[in-house]
């Protein structure tokens, strides 16, 4: 069997055609595998759904309860059949609940990664590498400029312009889906007890977090109802980037706006979305966790997809291992 026989690129995405079924497909399939909940990946309106409860439950949130015709649990780390696929669940360590797709048929073993992270993150299980023949890799940080900071260095950043300007707010801007919450989680190991504060569209994923038992501390609503607008002075308040622009964020005391975001790396997005204090937090894999891991899964085969593909499939074949880019089209991950 060559690996195009198990997985092939379709303009709906990633097609088994033994197995019958789509890995994050961009439009409405007959049975879809979902490696985790972000907008770009899981798409609502498949007749099945095969996904970890997590996402599964992120999914439904964010659509409603009837966003797919069937729902099934994949138990992370247990193999299951789907017409004689081999298809397993495993950590991918990107938000709560992401997971790689191991794919395996007749002693060839495909893993679609999905998007990744290989740093330590409180708010999901660590990426587990698996062994494998073909290892589908993302490339949203695919070129050897970018090289993520340490995340604790970027929140101390933030924690220090607190303390030097405790008369303003600070807006930090992150996404709804991980981001946000892995933001307050590393507020809360730097020793940040204060309560965090919410614009209200991340209430519900945050809650969501905490009912899994991810500790994000004491939250509550950035809400101006009865107060004034110094009741944020010196506090620190999460909102979707999105609302920087809007009204809502002229309501508190002469804001100093932040982004999370590991694109916080070029200066160009700073300028262009007026950031004072860019924080770089990636859920992605930089330059040197990307190519570590294709050494890692030991594949002889790597395909590239999301992103900047074509550096990566170079350093693939400088390094003797083939590649190729898979041109995908309709991920744009929100996540960053
Ligand atoms: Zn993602």
């Amino acid at each position: 069997m060559r690996p195009s026989d198990l997985l092939l690129p379709m303009p709906q995405g990633l097609y088994c055609p033994p197995g019958n079924f789509y890995i994050d497909p961009v439009s409405p399939v007959g049975a879809a595998l979902i490696t985790h909940g972000h907008s770009d990946h899981a798409r609502s309106g498949h007749d099945k759904v095969l996904a970890t409860s997590q996402t599964l439950d992120i999914m439904a949130l964010r659509y409603g309860e009837r966003f797919a015709g069937v729902t099934q649990v994949a138990t992370v780390g247990e193999e299951m059949q789907i017409n004689g696929v081999s298809v397993r669940f495993v950590p991918a360590g990107h938000v709560l609940g992401s997971a790689q797709i191991v794919v395996e048929k007749d002693g060839l073993r495909i893993v679609a990664s999905g998007d990744y992270k290989r740093r330590p993150d409180a708010t999901c299980l660590p990426f587990e590498p698996v062994a494998c023949d073909v290892f589908i890799t993302e490339a949203t940080f695919g070129l050897p400029v970018f090289r993520h900071p340490d995340d604790h260095d970027e929140i101390r950043r933030l924690l220090h312009s607190v303390e030097q300007f405790p008369e303003r707010t600070h807006l930090v801007g992150a996404y709804a889906l991980g981001k946000a919450q892995r933001v307050i989680s590393l507020l809360r190991q730097a020793g940040y007890d204060r309560t965090i504060y919410l614009h209200g569209a991340l209430e519900k994923l945050s809650s969501y977090y905490q009912s899994q038992g991810i500790d994000l501390g004491d939250l509550a609503p950035a809400t101006l109802e009865k107060g004034n607008q110094n009741d944020f002075a010196g506090e620190i308040i999460i909102c979707p980037p999105s609302a920087f622009s809007d009204r809502w964020a002229r309501r508190f005391a002469d804001p100093i706006t932040s982004f999370a975001s590991g694109w916080m790396q070029i200066r160009q997005r700073i300028k262009q979305q007026g950031v004072e204090l860019p924080l770089i937090l990636s859920d992605h894999s930089d330059w040197d966790e990307l190519t570590e891991t294709i050494r890692e899964t030991g594949a002889s085969e790597i395909w590239v997809t999301h992103g900047r593909e074509e550096a990566l499939v170079r350093w693939c074949e400088l390094n003797q291992i083939a590649a190729r880019p898979l041109h995908l089209v309709g991920y744009e991950d929100e996540a960053e």
